[in-house]
């Protein structure tokens, strides 16, 4: 080991990386004086964590993108920390800890909301890839896999009985952790120990010129996991990152093999490239790496059909208020951010329904249906998500119906919000009167007597989402399109 300040040649170190024989076992060591990371910029937990495993004695280290963002001062949104103690060594430290995972046992110790995952050092080996399942799938409990795990707790491989690896621990140094990382600027190691970063790949320079580099040989390594593709959009999107030549360049080559990564992982990753502040910027350079049209092949499909169109006009509006929304810290839910990005299919498949006689909102509900059985095969959407958000786009004709007293039930409808913002997305996007959108904006302000007020005061309207008794005209003078230009 050697020290040295911050600024050295980590090509010297980078140049061999894609050979394995030429790994370096030992990393560059950058002081406490040489690097921005203080204790002040770190959780109070995470520390509790990283001061109980030191003081048993194991080795314990800041991993991964806490460690970046604080070098590039951005508030880590969770701390990942790594160590020599075996998960049940962790496990008997900490009273609030948990043991998860299926191939490999993470412990999670929880703070009241905040969880710290500690995960033990790993060999890197052919099948050191995440779990497949993504959190948001429905009926992946912990339970589920704490069971499993009780089966038999010693064992290291643990197979389904169709050979599937399960559980396969295979623990290491640090050493050996670093190359099983995906990015430089994730590969840094804070030592609790004496308040330096451990560098073994070069990454503390990167850092420091924004770019995002894989260790290893970019192709195998987007090969072994193609996460890793939307891993790198992710990272540029949010951290302003540039992408190294040599990992940018097979990016579009190797987008195709995002095709076999499971639904539910890829919705884990979806929603991270969306929900978290810097969807517009994600989105377009998932258009820029031929991407998109693997996550989301039917919207792409339609964007390309309608490069200027209304459902690229509303997802542009769309993801930008989504944006605005994350940095105001308000919720965000999958639903909303689905109904934008599949808005141009689901438009086109609602008009040929309502062409051929069904009313505006069943010709909505059912095109909804059609367009989320095929997107689901790509990237899951748990069925808590696509209820709501059909119900939501559903609702979307009843806004034309403004007169008499019915029309106020709209308002207590437990849609109604979601249903309410999303009409305002379609006002400002063009494909709804913008007057529409403000009526219901006054209603939601008056009390009880002058919404009753209103709405008598209003001429009865007559459309498809209004009086049942409309008679149809096929292609007349009078019809709306349902989802693009709503029926009343
Ligand atoms: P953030 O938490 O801001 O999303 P992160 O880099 O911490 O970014 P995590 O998903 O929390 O991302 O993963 C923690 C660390 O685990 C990463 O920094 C990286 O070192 C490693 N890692 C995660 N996913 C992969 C992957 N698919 N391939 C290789 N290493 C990975
Ligand atoms: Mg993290």
């Amino acid at each position: 080991m050697y020290y040295i300040g911050p600024r050295f040649d980590h090509k010297r170190t980078f140049f061999f990386l894609n050979d394995s024989l030429h790994r370096t076992h030992e990393p560059v060591i950058i002081g406490r004086a040489d690097h921005p990371v203080s204790r002040s910029l770190v959780a109070s937990s995470a520390l509790k964590v990283l001061y109980r495993l030191k003081d048993a004695g194991y080795q314990a280290f800041l991993v991964g993108g806490c460690v970046r963002d604080i070098l590039i001062g951005i508030t880590p949104k969770d701390f990942d920390v790594a160590t020599d103690a075996s998960p049940d060594e962790v496990r008997s430290l900490f009273r609030n800890c948990r043991l998860i995972g299926r191939r490999f046992r993470l412990a999670h110790v929880r703070f009241g909301d905040q969880i710290i995952e500690v995960a033990t050092f790993r060999a890197e080996h052919g099948d050191d890839l995440p779990d497949d399942e993504g959190s948001i799938e429905e009926g992946e409990g912990d339970a589920e896999i704490e069971a499993e795990l009780m089966v038999e707790p010693d064992d290291r491989r643990v197979q389904d009985d169709r050979g599937r690896l399960l559980r396969d621990n295979i623990y290491g140094s640090i050493d050996q952790d670093v190359w099983r990382r995906d990015f430089t600027c994730n590969a840094l190691y804070y030592n609790i120990q004496d308040f330096s970063i451990w560098d073994y790949v070069g990454g503390f320079a990167d850092v420091e010129a924004r770019v995002l580099r894989l260790i290893g040989d970019p192709e195998t390594r987007f090969r072994e996991d193609p996460v890793r593709m939307l891993r790198a959009v992710r990272f540029q999107a949010k951290l302003g990152f540039s992408l190294d030549p040599e990992t940018r360049d097979p990016i579009p080559r190797l987008a195709t093999l995002i095709d076999g990564v499971p639904p539910a992982r890829l919705a884990d990753e979806v929603q991270k490239l969306f929900l978290t502040g810097s969807a517009q910027r994600a989105f377009d350079l998932l258009i820029q790496y031929r991407m998109l049209e693997h996550l989301f092949p039917a919207t792409a499909a339609h964007l390309a059909a309608e490069p200027n169109g209304m459902a690229s006009r509303l997802l542009r509006v769309g993801l930008e208020s989504t944006d605005r929304r994350a940095a105001d810290g308000r919720s965000l839910t999958p639903m909303f951010l689905f109904a934008v990005l599949l808005f141009g299919p689901i438009s086109v498949a609602a008009q040929r329904r309502f062409e051929s006689g069904a009313p505006a909102n069943l010709a909505i509900a059912e095109a909804c249906d059609d367009v989320v059985s095929s997107q689901v095969r790509r990237v899951s959407l748990p069925k808590r998500f696509s209820i709501p958000m059909r119900e939501m786009l559903a609702l979307q004709p009843r806004f034309h119906r403004r007169s008499g007293r019915k029309s106020l039930a709209l308002l207590t409808h437990p849609r109604f919000r979601a249903a309410y913002d999303f009409l305002l997305l379609r006002a400002e996007a063009g494909a709804e009167d913008p007057e529409l959108a403000r009526w219901w904006t006054e209603i939601q302000e008056l009390s009880h007597d002058q919404r009753i007020e209103r709405v008598e005061s209003m001429p009865s309207d007559a459309g498809p989402g209004g009086p049942a008794k409309r008679r149809r005209r096929r292609g007349g003078r009078g019809r709306r399109k349902p989802a693009a230009n709503p029926p009343a």
